[in-house]
């Protein structure tokens, strides 16, 4: 009775529900099971994959009209490996050999794992879960086991770890958290869960053991905080928790209407972050005004061929569209780092985060860098658009980007199509060089935008994605602030303007500290909106200032973070 397990928080709220232990030990099935010939288990085999594929797409469409779009691009991954020529010879050769098809498919699905399991980048190795994930699917159609059933109560659930299709199929009215003993925050898993607000944790490792089937369990996905049978008290005070951010969702739809300025008549503009058009309606319910990062590599992801200028032109005209008005800022792609294409064929890098990736791609790769500028030209036709160039270390990029958009609208000029002459060209400044030379880069652009999601990482040498050095990564270290603080001051004295895109913007114990750095716009993923509108709107400029100067004196980023929890604590 009471007993507190520890995880990382890695979808804030918290939840409170009996748990569900999700095993996925199909070993018992499969001792049962009574093999047929060669030739009928390749017969079974064959309508497994027909159906499994056929299941994937189901749930793709389900996903596509729950407006999930990153659940729908994990669907049509799924789509495209378990119809893999390669997985598919390592299956039928087995099969050939006699194995029967539920172990043939195991076995090929964990041979394939295991090459993800073994590559340096996290984000491929994340994918050996959902080669996994289909090799279990096939197994459960050989084998005739059901789907799980979740019944009609709320549930926690539990498992090691939980394939991405196990996911998708999880009834979001009931999954009250997820508990997880691996995975980190990109995992599909954690993606599906983020969209769709249901509290996780992560990291459990063999804690997750004293978790039994029916055990009340309250999940805090803000500090990865696990309560196992909790007495009444500390139930009844994480009720009260969750009452009161039912209460805070409902205030949130509120403040959408409202502008973010300060108590003194200080304006700043909140944008949003996203990744697609499917994005937008949650952007703009929250309040979003424009959009501060388009992540256009997402249109570049889950494919086999970039999108054409034409597929990309659809996709900035409709957000630009319904930016209404506002600004709506273009990151050209930043493939790379974490986000490798296979199709771009990036040879082996030992450290991807410093190697071929973004603007660098961008400037070799014209055949892929000037469809996007021209697509992005035109969709300046439908609304206020500007283009960002992702991870710019020297005044050079920024001159040789220009001119190959230049080059973008002499070719729709003499193509005779409409476009946008006059787009603004602006950096992310993400990179310490950048951060250095702010000043001098300010007068060969348009705008900055802060990435502080790269930024702290090389300014601290901390991988963004290790959570064995998730401690030290944090966006209120001194050599961070004061980088930030010069980038500001730089543009504004440039006579640009100057936003923010990195996680930080979102954070509302940052926002006033970057309120009276002068920052223009804040861009963050539209559920933070509410909360840092709602910081802005209370502070004055003055106070946040001499806050500043406080916190800019200090050397150590949890004495900055313990500041700002002391200033914005009755907020
Ligand atoms: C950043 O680095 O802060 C950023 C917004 O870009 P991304 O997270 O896509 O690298
Ligand atoms: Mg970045």
């Amino acid at each position: 009775m009471g007993e507190i397990l520890y995880g990382k928080g890695v979808v804030p709220g918290i939840g409170i529900a009996r748990a569900k232990v999700l095993s996925g030990d199909l070993s018992s099935h499969l001792a049962a099971y009574k093999a047929g010939s060669p030739a009928e288990e390749a017969a079974m085999l064959t309508a497994a994959v027909e159906e499994a594929a056929a299941e994937i797409l189901r749930l793709k469409e389900t996903a596509l009209s729950a407006g999930e779009q990153a659940q729908a691009d994990i669907m049509d991954a799924h789509y495209a490996m378990v119809n893999d020529p390669g997985l598919s010879a390592s299956m039928f050769g087995r099969v050939a050999q006699a194995v029967s098809a539920p172990q043939a498919a195991l076995a090929a699905a964990e041979e394939y794992a295991a090459l993800f399991d073994a590559m340096p980048d996290p984000y491929l190795r994340e994918r050996a879960a959902d080669v996994r994930d289909i090799g279990r699917r096939l197994v459960r159609l050989l084998l005739g086991t059901g789907k799980t059933e979740y019944g009609q109560e709320p549930v926690i659930v539990c498992a090691q770890e939980i394939e991405p299709s196990t996911a998708a199929g999880m009834p979001a009215d009931r999954v009250r958290g997820i508990l997880l003993g691996q995975g980190s925050t990109t995992s599909h898993t954690v993606i599906i869960a983020k969209a769709r607000g249901i509290p996780a944790v992560t990291g459990l490792g063999d804690a997750l053991e004293h978790i039994a089937a029916g055990m009340l369990v309250v999940v805090d996905g803000g500090t990865g905080q696990v309560l196992l049978d909790p007495d009444p008290a500390l139930l009844a005070e994480y009720q009260a928790k969750a009452e009161a951010e039912e209460e805070r969702k409902r205030q949130d739809s509120a403040m959408a209407a409202l502008t973010a300025v300060t108590a003194d008549g200080r304006k700043v503009q909140l944008a949003a972050n996203v990744g697609s058009p499917a994005d937008m309606p949650a952007a703009l319910a929250q309040g979003a005004e424009g959009v501060g990062l388009f992540r256009s590599e997402f249109l570049f992801m889950g494919r086999d061929v970039p999108p054409t200028e034409e597929e990309q032109f659809a996709a900035y005209k409709e957000v630009a569209e319904q930016c209404g008005g506002q600004l709506c800022v273009i990151r050209t792609m930043d493939i790379g780092g974490d986000k490798p294409l296979h199709y771009l064929n990036i040879s082996k890098e030992e450290n991807p985060f410093l190697g071929w990736r973004a603007i660098r791609i961008s400037l070799e790769r014209p055949d892929l860098f000037m469809p996007q500028l021209k697509a992005i030209l035109r969709a300046g036709v439908y609304g206020k658009v500007a283009i960002m160039l992702p991870m710019v270390i020297s005044a050079a990029e920024i001159r040789s980007a220009r001119q190959w958009v230049q080059k973008a609208a002499g070719e729709l000029a003499q193509e005779g199509k409409r476009f946008a002459a006059a787009v603004p060209l602006g950096i992310m400044v993400e990179t310490p060089a950048a951060a250095v030379i702010a000043r001098d880069l300010a007068s060969e652009c348009d705008f900055f935008s802060i990435g502080t999601n790269d930024l702290v990482q090389y300014t601290l040498a901390v991988d963004r994605g290790n959570q064995a050095v998730g401690a030290l990564y944090s966006h209120f270290h001194p050599a961070v602030l004061r980088l930030i603080a010069g980038v500001a001051k730089a543009g504004h004295d440039q006579g640009i303007w100057v936003g923010m895109c990195g996680e930080m913007a979102g954070d509302p114990l940052a926002a006033p500290l970057l309120t009276a750095m002068g920052f223009d716009e804040l861009s963050m993923s539209a559920p933070s909106i509410p909360r840092v509108k709602e910081v802005i709107r209370k502070i004055r400029l003055e106070e946040s200032r001499e806050l500043l100067d406080k916190a800019l004196a200090l050397t150590d980023a949890g004495d900055v973070r313990a500041l700002m929890q002391e200033f914005n604590s009755p907020v």
